[in-house]
């Protein structure tokens, strides 16, 4: 079993910093926390071994009977601040700046006359900081919540855990319902909740189930889990490496790790050690001959898999398919489906290729190389672009979006696949492939259709596959070529996927935009797509010419392969 890590999980630096200053603290029976310092129940049993007394978040009226307490990154209010000093209490206040910003932010808009919505969970501790020195707000949990507000100047604040989808839905709500009022939106989700939020996103392409660490209480565990589990992954939520079952990862390949802000690291690379010893046991039980072992749906070596192994992946793909909810009564609203209308079209329409072209080139060369299979492998791919396809026109036609026949760019693409050898054939759909990564990704989050959001995150898995797939071919095809001739290649597919990824932002920029994507962003992620896939490329292509050069014949169809890896 692979286990791909979050790039960016666990501790944050206001819990760390939190974390930092009760450990200096030389008397800690002097000092009562205020609230829990961290979500998380084993720091928590640690510190209270130590002599510190807590309060609980949710019982905090009494006044400490300590000389000293000690403020959480979650923060307080003014008042409550000081209540605290006027019992004579000294503090030790270890509020997240983080956290100060979004107060701040909160009084000056009240200052300037808004009604303050904060969009955040009712009760949240953090929350009952924030509101405590406002007059006129409410709190709005979720876009069920949203009504028309009595007030001309409506102010929007977030917790800072907040997650970016959420708190899109509930602008877009509250704009809606009250075209009256004044809105003045404040973005004050922190950055490191924004940057696990993005590390999450992407692991959630690439695997099958994944583990969530973290307190059963932390809110933004939670919702880290739940985002998986909206996802249609098997999710697990756990707090240490003792909560794991065996049983959950039975038939899993690939899993994602993650965890919560509160979460310590050596608490996650625990979790990882026992995953790692999980996974190690399933593949003993599963072993079976290189040549039939189930197609592993994150190919992660450098070795190209044969057609035929790719045929069954595919095969096996076709029946792992994410339930998709056509009956979900959500629907788009106005600007949504305006935003994304012409944009869905044009991506709909170059997932319907017949690919007959493609076909019989690769006909012609898997008789050149007795590649028997190659051709089917690639049938089953292109059988999953029209599911793509089909399941996009689907959506389309239940929204009101006419389905469209002709569009110039996708014309260009397919007039340029007419007229190449099936090297050039394969770059230009791997431009395309790595391109629609980006640009699925943006559609999935720019609109709160649950429909639209399932159907990308599929696509999005497909996908990776599909890069993977034809960048191995690139390798096989290129194996052998002289230094001149790959890097001449090599360049010209930079230059022409850098003038395609200009044109899709001209042409796609409003739906990447409501997505999340700035220029710089969408720039920034398309070349590491890019690069990522050339990398891939490479090591497949210098690989198989070792190989080949130690075993000549390696990387030909399948049962050649097997002689060499068995001998
Ligand atoms: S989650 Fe963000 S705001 Fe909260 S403590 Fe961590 S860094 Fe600060």
């Amino acid at each position: 079993m692979k286990i791909i890590r979050a790039d960016v999980m666990g501790l944050c630096f206001g819990v760390r910093d939190a974390l930092a200053v009760a450990e200096s603290i030389e008397n800690p029976r002097q000092v009562t926390i205020h609230g829990e310092l961290a979500h998380n129940g084993l720091l928590l049993q640690q510190l209270q071994t130590r002599g510190f007394a807590m309060q609980s978040e949710t019982d905090r009226g009494e006044i400490p009977a300590t000389p000293q307490v000690m403020i959480t990154a979650h923060g307080i209010s003014g008042r409550e601040r000081h209540r605290l000093e006027s019992a004579g209490k000294q503090l030790i206040d270890t509020t997240c700046p983080l956290v100060r910003r979004v107060h701040d932010a909160a009084l000056r808009l009240q200052r300037d006359g808004y009604h303050v919505l904060v969009l955040g969970k009712p009760g949240h501790v953090e929350v009952q900081g924030i509101i405590g020195d406002l007059q006129r707000y409410d709190v709005i949990p979720s876009q069920r919540e949203v009504r028309r507000f009595d007030a001309d100047k409506l102010g929007i604040i977030c917790q800072t855990t907040m997650p970016e989808c959420e708190i899109t839905a509930i602008r877009r709500s509250v704009e809606e319902q009250n075209p009256h009022a004044e809105i003045h939106f404040i973005d004050t989700v922190c950055q490191p909740t924004k940057d696990r939020q993005a590390a999450l996103r992407s692991m959630v392409e690439q695997v099958e189930a994944a583990v969530v660490v973290g307190g059963a209480n932390s809110n933004n565990t939670r919702r880290l889990a739940d985002y998986c589990r909206e996802r249609g992954l098997p999710t697990y939520h756990v707090g240490g490496p003792d909560d794991l079952q065996d049983r959950w990862f039975a038939g899993v390949n690939c899993l994602g790790l993650t965890a919560g802000t509160s979460t310590l690291p050596e608490t996650i690379d625990a979790v990882h050690a026992r995953l790692m010893e999980i996974g190690a046991a399933s593949e003993r039980e599963l072993r079976v001959p290189a040549c039939r072992q189930q197609s592993p749906p994150c190919p992660s070596s450098s070795t190209p898999w044969t057609s035929a192994q790719w045929y069954e992946y595919f095969e096996r793909n076709s029946r792992n398919l994410l339930p998709i909810p056509w009956g979900h009564p959500g629907r788009l609203s106005d600007p949504e489906r305006r935003c994304i209308r012409r944009s869905i079209q044009e991506f709909q329409l170059g997932e319907t290729g017949t690919g007959r072209h493609f076909l019989r080139r690769a006909a012609d060369y898997a008789r050149r190389e007795g590649d028997d299979q190659y051709v089917a492998a690639l049938e089953m791919f292109i059988r999953e672009e029209h599911r793509h396809a089909r399941t996009l026109g689907r959506f389309m036609t239940s929204e009101g979006i006419p389905l469209t026949k002709e569009n110039t760019t996708d014309g260009i693409f397919r007039r340029l696949r007419h007229a190449a050898g099936l090297d050039l054939i394969i770059s230009v759909l791997v431009t395309a492939e790595i391109l629609a990564k980006v640009y699925y990704r943006a559609l999935r989050d720019a609109t709160s259709s649950v429909v639209l959001n399932a159907l990308c995150t599929q696509i999005l898995r497909d996908e990776v596959a599909h890069v993977r797939f034809q960048v191995e071919r690139l390798a096989l095809l290129r194996r052998g070529w002289n230094k001149w001739r790959f890097h001449g290649a090599r360049l010209l597919h930079y230059v022409f996927f850098a003038g395609t990824m200009l044109v899709v932002w001209f042409n796609h920029r409003p739906v990447l935009q409501a997505g999340g994507f700035s220029i710089r962003r969408y720039w920034r992620t398309s070349w590491r797509e890019f690069r990522l896939a050339m990398r891939i490329m490479n090591k497949c292509r210098r690989d198989l010419e070792a190989e080949e050069t130690a075993n000549p014949g390696y990387g030909r169809p399948c049962e050649q392969r097997q002689e060499f890896t068995v001998s």
